[in-house]
């Protein structure tokens, strides 16, 4: 197994800690991250700046249409870019969490999505992180990770994250919000977040980020070992 050319899919509950997760290991290996829940946000953001979706989550059908002229792509750093202007603090706000899995849920933008994952990962050498990534959109990645963490350990995550940012969330808010992604997100039809059977699972509640790290480098190696033999 070529390193420099595998792919880690890592999937999980929501604010399980993937995309710090994710990109250390992609730093640690030598491998591209990247963040498809940042592509399901951008498509939402795009939604609701062109009126497509209402505050009761009623999508509109043109947006099926519309995606034909949404030019959605990563740009230095990977932050993600709606055309020239970069929008990675937008879509990281409550607005858009209350309203991605709703849209996220339709197979079209779905479909929208796995296209520009596929085109990333087409010749490996790459740490995704979402919440079909093992299961669906690359079933043959060398390595599949399954996230969880209790969930007043993600909700604190989540918020300490907005805290950060300088958002005043309220904490019951950040809790409300993760349940219901999680629902929805492990409810729909198409390529519902679930672990793959063949991904091992990590439960972050009390480590680390050096001891997930580590975690995952003997998972490597015994994979390694295992090929060789
Ligand atoms: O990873 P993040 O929490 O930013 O993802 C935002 C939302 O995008 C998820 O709650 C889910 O609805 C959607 N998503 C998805 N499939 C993925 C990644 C994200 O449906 N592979």
């Amino acid at each position: 197994m070529d390193i420099s050319k595998i792919i880690i899919a890592v999937d999980g509950y929501s604010s399980t800690g993937k995309s710090s997760f994710a990109k250390t290991v992609a730093k640690e290996f030598g491998l591209l991250y990247l963040d498809s829940g940042a592509l399901y946000r951008g498509v939402t953001l795009f939604a609701q700046e062109e009126n497509l979706i209402s505050p009761d989550n009623t999508i509109d059908t043109e947006l099926r249409n519309a995606l034909g002229r949404l030019d959605l792509h990563f740009g230095a750093e990977g932050k993600l870019y709606i055309g020239e202007r970069c929008v990675e603090k937008q879509i990281r706000s409550m607005e858009v969490s209350r309203q991605v899995s709703p849209v996220s849920a339709l197979a079209y933008v779905r479909n929208f999505v796995d296209d520009k994952l596929h085109a990333f990962g087409a010749s490996g050498g790459v740490v995704m992180d979402g919440r079909d990534i093992g299961a669906t959109v690359f079933p043959n990645a060398e390595i599949k990770v399954f996230m969880t963490a209790s969930e007043q350990v993600r909700a604190r995550r989540r918020y300490d994250e907005m805290v950060a940012k300088g958002e005043s969330p309220l904490m019951e808010d950040v809790l409300d919000n993760l349940r219901e992604r999680d629902y929805i997100d492990s409810h729909r039809e198409v390529s519902p977040l679930q672990k793959a059977d063949d991904a091992f699972t990590l439960d972050n509640s009390d480590m680390s980020i050096r001891e997930e790290v580590a975690w995952l480098r003997g998972l490597i190696q015994g994979k390694l070992s295992i090929r060789e033999c």
